[in-house]
């Protein structure tokens, strides 16, 4: 088959892999049909590494994908060949506390598509547990379904968050993760949703999916314009979806006395400076955000229903043999792009 493989920094080549194969009675063999090109694929082509995990051999990227079932394991009870799934990226152990708690995004025995040894979705054939794969409702495409991945992570966002009805919702960031984690608000029921951003057409993509309002911080001050908003009080949930020293500080400062604060990008620095008497003083509760757990049958079911318009976030399309420039590409367009989709 042909995937797309990084051999190292700055060179992904297109060529040809060896066909994987069903092994455990769970497994499906999977056509993949669209796999969105996400930060991390970027972060691997340019640095060949995100924090411990490293590229050492060569390497298909890519977990954010969807695909057409095409043979099922013997013990495969609700998929057969046609189904379209979304591929949840990260296969755990099912057998340590975290797993068994629910929490199994946190298992460490995680083994996760595209961070490198692990191969990912950049290819046309992949072999993965059933138990990972979530049939699309009917009439969803396959780029929406590769779109469940981003989706997930807004969802698990606002599950820990604890977003709910009449809430009022702060994001940092309209990138993907953050317009995710906006449908998501709104599917939980906030009713006020003021998000950020630098670039204008972002701020309009979060425009039409119904942001009550949006601030672009070239021209106001996030904190400012939201003390404002909520008539000084803050919002109940602030949610960081850039990752910046910056971002991280101005949650703390958003939201209200006795609010949220959820921490779902990734500073670059390990020790940034936090406003530590926001938290202690008005009791703030923070929470870290790592992937998702048990958020796709949500997310496929909040798209079904027309709760999370995912496609207005796909700008940019790209077929398999594409991949190498097409990453390249958006690495150096970033802020034309949302989300660019690779169809193998
Ligand atoms: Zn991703
Ligand atoms: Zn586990």
């Amino acid at each position: 088959m042909k995937a797309a493989v990084l051999h190292a920094i700055g060179d992904m080549r297109v060529e040809e892999m060896p066909m994987p194969e069903i092994r455990e009675p769970n497994d499906v063999l999977l056509r993949v049909r669209a796999v969105g090109i996400c930060g991390s694929d970027i972060h691997f082509y340019t640095r060949g590494r995100i924090g411990d995990f490293i590229l050492e051999t060569p390497t298909i990227m890519g977990h954010e994908s969807a695909g057409e079932v095409v043979e099922v394991g013997p013990a495969v009870k609700h998929l057969k060949p046609g189904d379209l799934v979304a591929i949840e990226p990260g296969r755990t152990c099912r057998k340590c506390d975290y797993c068994h708690g629910g929490r199994y995004n946190l298992c460490p025995d995680v083994i996760f598509m595209g961070t490198p040894p692990v191969h990912g979705a950049f290819c046309e054939y992949v072999v993965w547990p059933a138990d990972f794969c979530f049939k699309l409702s009917e009439g969803m495409t396959a780029e929406e379904g590769a779109m469940m991945e981003p989706l997930s992570v807004g969802m698990h966002a606002c599950r820990l968050g604890k977003v709910k009805a009449g809430d009022s919702v702060g994001i940092l960031g309209s990138g993907p993760i953050g317009l995710t984690a906006l449908m998501a608000a709104k599917a939980h029921g906030a009713t006020a949703v003021y998000i950020t951003d630098m670039v204008e057409a972002r701020l309009e993509v979060a425009r039409s999916l119904g942001a009550t309002a949006t601030i672009n911080v070239a021209e106001k001050d996030a904190v400012d314009a939201i003390a404002e908003l909520t008539g000084g009080r803050g919002v109940d949930v602030a949610l960081d979806c850039v990752g910046s020293t910056d971002t991280l500080q101005q949650c703390f400062r958003i939201a209200k006395t006795g609010g949220a604060v959820q921490i779902v990008g990734m500073p670059a620095e390990m020790y940034p400076q936090i406003p530590i008497y926001d938290l202690i003083n008005r009791e703030l509760t923070a929470t870290g955000t790592f992937r998702y757990a048990n958020c796709y049958p949500a997310s496929i079911a909040i798209t079904a229903a027309g709760l999370a318009n995912v496609k207005a976030l796909i700008t940019h399309h790209f077929s398999l043999d594409e991949t190498p420039q097409a990453i390249a590409w958006v690495h150096e367009n970033r802020d034309k792009v949302i989300k660019a989709i690779v169809h193998p």
